[in-house]
């Protein structure tokens, strides 16, 4: 996976910024149509049951056009997109690298506005990991162009990055001297070496979940965090725009989480759920581009109505925000179940 240029911007809780640059899907970086290279999931990945059923089946709207099924366990309720395409011929299905340039660009007020939400949900998440821990060491993976680890750098974190986008990741050591590493592979960390891991919109495009999880729980100390941000289809929005809800990006969102998903699968790995935190400016953002997927047009308002209508519903009920923070804590053994 190289151009994952497409996660590099959704680090600060917004996908992409709202500009018609979004729209513009001219710039495709593969070659279509798949001609059958899928890979299919045979297991459940958090229950090991082998039985689905369809949740929905989707358009990969920003690029190939492809259609693309998502299933659901029926044991577990967990919901993944199956089949999808293989490891190695993911990387077609995100922007070319060009579109870094954009999501940097100043111009415009909605770039404008975009530029200030993305300050103001890095203040928060700043706030979250300095309440969550004493400062120690920090590692945020998939951390893009570096804004959030320098503002951790910046307040005393020490702070490793991994990102796999040759563009994005040098922008991360020439704009901040950050020490970022191109390899997805954890092992490469010691064991118990970090107080906190984070991955910003990240997870759900790692082919290799369980074994990803098994990592964390090894990399991190006893009682450290990790903080993960993931679309939250049970969200008012989710249910709203149905299979045009643009946090299903089919196929590069290879898993779609609930509250109960995403707690059983750390559960089995020897996390404990600590906190959870709703992202209101996400509901907006998705909304836009939804609108997009769903009419053929930009319609600022009706997402913004939409958005706030998700985030009341965030607010009062069940069903979460359109996107959700969890912290997990690792357990001691002796805490374990
Ligand atoms: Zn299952």
């Amino acid at each position: 996976m190289k151009n994952l240029e497409h996660i590099v911007i959704t680090k600060e809780g917004l996908k992409d910024p709202p500009t018609k640059s979004i729209s513009q899907a001219s710039r495709i970086s593969g070659v279509y149509p798949l001609d059958g290279r899928v890979k299919k999931l045979t297991h459940c990945p958090i229950c090991r049951i082998n039985n689905f059923t369809e949740h929905l089946s989707g358009i990969d709207f920003l690029l190939s056009k492809e259609e693309f099924t998502i299933v659901r366990c029926a044991n577990c309720c967990f919901l993944f997109t199956n089949p999808r395409p293989e490891d190695h011929d993911l990387e077609r299905y995100y922007l070319s690298s060009d579109y870094i340039s954009h999501t940097n660009s100043s111009k415009g007020l909605l770039n404008w506005l975009y530029q200030k939400a993305r300050l103001f949900a890095l203040g928060k998440k700043l706030k979250l990991i300095n309440n969550l821990s004493q400062k120690g060491k920090l590692l945020d993976i998939g951390c893009g162009t570096g804004e959030f680890l320098n503002i951790c750098k910046k307040n005393s974190w020490l702070t490793r990055g991994v990102e796999p986008s040759d563009l994005a990741r040098n922008q991360a050591i020439k704009n901040y001297k950050l020490n970022v590493s191109d390899n997805l592979d954890l092992s490469q960390f010691d064991k118990d070496s970090f107080d906190i891991v984070t991955l910003w919109h990240v997870l759900e495009h790692l082919p290799n979940l369980e074994e990803t999880v098994d990592h964390l729980e090894l990399i991190l100390k006893e009682n450290g965090k990790v903080i993960i941000a993931v679309p939250n289809y049970k969200s008012w929005d989710a249910c709203y725009y149905k299979k045009y809800w643009a946090a299903y990006d089919l196929p590069i969102h290879l898993w779609h989480f609930s509250k109960n998903t995403i707690s059983q699968l750390f559960t089995k790995h020897g996390f404990s759920l600590v906190k959870t935190k709703g992202m209101i400016l996400d509901s907006f953002y998705v909304s836009i581009l939804s609108e997009k997927y769903k009419t053929g047009k930009e319609n600022f308002i009706k997402a913004f109505v939409i958005g706030m209508l998700s985030n009341i519903m965030g607010l009062f009920t069940k069903r979460g925000y359109s996107s959700t923070i969890y912290v997990f804590e690792k357990l001691k053994i002796v805490e374990r179940l």
